[in-house]
C-alpha cells in the first residue's frame, strides 16, 4: 500500500536521515528540517572523522538510562546485520575493526553523510537546511512547525530527532526537550557523557599533556562502581583519555545525583601489588645509591614521578638503601591507586553525548511514538538512552530512526 502520510522530520542527523529514508522508501512525502547549513555534522565529527558507525557486539548492557531495556526491541529488530545490509543498499561498505567497532570502508565519515543524503534526496525527501524549528504544535489533528518566521503546515505525523545538548558547536541544543515538554512529556535530567573530568588536585595542570596507559576505577561513595583500561591523559582542567571517557557516564550521572565521586588510577596494572613490591625491592637493592625518584623512572614517565610522590607525601630523595618495606608498599599503593576526587565534568561543550532526555516511559519502544500524542515520534539521542563509546550511540540513532520511519509510514491511528 502506498503511504499517504505527509511527514515532518526535525533534525538531519543520523536518526532523522535514517527515518526519512525509511518513510520515503514506503512512499511517504517527507520534509526534513535541519538548522545547520548541512546535514549530519555530528556524523562528520564522529570517530575523529572516521565515523565509528556501529558495533558488531551490540547488547542491552551497553546502554544506560532510567529504563535501558527500552532499547531491546530496537536492537533486536535492527541488528548490526540488518544495518550492514541497509548500508550496502546505499552503496556504503563497512569494515569491522578492533573490539567489534565498525567503520565505513572508506575510513571517512563524509562517505556516510553523502550516502545517506544522496539516497534520501533520490527518494524525494525535501531537505530544508538552515531551518531551525522553533515550535511544534498539533492543531486540528495536523502538525505545524515554525521556522524563520515561516509556518510549515499540514503534516499528519512529525518526528523529533533533534539530538541532545552535547557539542553545541555541531548543533547540539535542548530544543527537542522543549518540544517534548510542550506536549506534556516528562524529561529525565540530562548530563554530559563520554566526557573529560575535572579533578581536585594541585598537580594535574603541572602534568598537562602527559599520557600513560593504565587502569581507572571509579568509586561512588567509596565503593568501586566501574573500571576501564586505556589511555589516561592529564590536562590543565583535569583528566581525559579513553579510560576516562569510558567511566564518564557513571561518573557524570552520579555527580548529577550529588554523590561523592572519585577515581583511583593504576599506572602500572601489568603487576599485582605483591609482584610490583618485589620488583621495586629488587631494583632498590641492586641500585642502593639511586634515589626513589630515579628508581621509579624505569616504571613510568619521568614527568609524573615527582607529582605522584608529592601527593602521597613521600620523599623522592630517599636512597634505595634507605627504603623500608613499609615505605615501598606505600609507594606501590600510590602507583596503583592514585586517588583523585572528581569535582565536575568538562561539560556539554566537550561531551560526545548526553545522558537523560525524553523519558522512555512516555514512548512506545516498538514505534517510537509518544504514548499520549498520536502522530508524534522521537528517535535518537533526544531520548533517555545513552550508549558506551564504540559505535553504540550511532547504532541506537539508526535503529530507533528505522523504527520511527516504519511507523511514520503506517496508517494514522487517532487516539
Ligand atoms: C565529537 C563527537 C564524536 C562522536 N563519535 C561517535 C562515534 O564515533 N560513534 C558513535 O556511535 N557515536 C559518536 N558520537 C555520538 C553520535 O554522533 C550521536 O549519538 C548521534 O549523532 C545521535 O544522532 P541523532 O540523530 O539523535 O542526533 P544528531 O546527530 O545530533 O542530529 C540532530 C540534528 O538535529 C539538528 N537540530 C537540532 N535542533 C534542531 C531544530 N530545532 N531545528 C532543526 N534542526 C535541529 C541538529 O543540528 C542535528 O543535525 C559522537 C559525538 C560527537 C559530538
Amino acid at each position: 500500500m502506498v503511504c499517504m502520510n505527509k511527514i515532518a522530520i526535525i533534525g538531519g542527523g543520523a536518526s532523522g536521515l535514517m527515518a526519512a529514508i525509511t518513510a520515503a522508501g514506503e512512499g511517504c512525502q517527507v520534509d526534513l528540517f535541519e538548522q545547520n547549513e548541512k546535514v549530519g555534522k555530528k556524523i562528520l565529527a564522529s570517530g575523529n572523522g572516521r565515523c565509528n558507525i556501529s558495533n558488531r557486539n551490540l547488547s542491552i548492557i551497553d546502554y544506560f538510562g532510567q529504563h535501558p531495556d527500552f532499547s531491546t526491541f530496537a536492537l533486536k529488530q535492527y541488528s548490526f546485520e540488518e544495518f550492514e545490509k541497509f548500508c550496502r543498499s546505499l552503496g556504503l561498505l563497512l569494515e569491522t575493526k578492533e573490539d567489534g567497532k565498525v567503520y565505513p570502508l572508506s575510513n571517512d565519515a563524509q562517505s556516510v553523510v553523502a550516502a545517506f543524503e544522496n539516497f534520501a534526496l533520490g527518494l524525494g525527501v525535501k531537505i530544508f537546511t538552515n531551518h531551525s524549528i522553533t515550535s511544534v504544535e498539533k492543531i486540528s489533528g495536523l502538525f505545524e512547525l515554525l521556522s524563520n518566521d515561516n509556518t510549515y503546515k499540514g503534516y499528519h505525523k512529525a518526528l523529533i530527532a533533534t539530538g541532545s545538548e552535547a557539542a553545541p558547536h555541531l548543533g547540539g541544543n535542548n530544543s527537542g526537550y522543549r518540544f517534548a515538554s510542550g506536549f506534556g512529556l516528562k524529561i529525565e535530567q540530562t548530563y554530559p557523557s563520554l566526557v573529560q573530568l575535572h579533578i581536585d588536585s594541585k598537580s594535574h595542570y603541572r602534568m598537562a599533556g602527559v599520557k600513560q596507559n593504565g587502569e581507572v576505577t571509579l568509586y561512588v561513595n567509596g565503593k568501586p562502581e566501574a573500571r576501564s583500561e586505556g589511555d589516561i591523559l592529564f590536562t590543565r582542567y583535569g583528566i581525559s583519555g579513553f579510560a576516562i571517557l569510558d567511566i564518564s557516564q557513571k561518573a557524570s550521572s552520579t555527580l548529577r545525583d550529588l554523590q561523592n565521586v572519585s577515581i583511583g588510577v593504576n599506572l602500572i596494572p601489568q603487576f599485582d601489588h605483591q609482584s610490583l613490591t618485589a620488583q621495586i625491592t629488587k631494583i632498590a637493592k641492586s641500585l642502593p645509591n639511586y634515589t626513589l625518584s630515579m628508581l621509579l623512572n624505569g616504571f613510568l614517565t619521568i614527568k609524573i614521578v615527582p607529582h605522584l610522590l608529592k601527593d602521597a607525601q613521600i620523599n623522592g630523595e630517599l636512597k634505595g638503601k634507605e627504603l623500608s618495606t613499609k615505605m615501598i608498599k606505600k609507594v606501590v599503593h600510590q602507583l596503583q591507586n592514585w586517588r583523585f576526587k572528581i569535582t565536575d565534568t568538562h561539560g556539554f561543550r566537550h561531551a560526545e553525548v548526553s545522558g537523560g532526555g525524553v523519558s522512555s516511559d512516555a514512548i512506545d519502544s516498538k514505534t517510537m511514538e509518544a504514548k499520549e500524542v498520536s502522530g508524534l515520534y522521537f528517535s535518537g539521542e533526544v531520548l533517555d538512552i545513552v550508549g558506551k563509546r564504540g559505535g553504540y550511540n550511532l547504532h541506537f540513532a539508526w535503529a530507533s530512526g528505522y523504527l520511527a520511519g516504519k511507523a511514520l509510514a503506517s496508517k494514522l491511528m487517532e487516539r
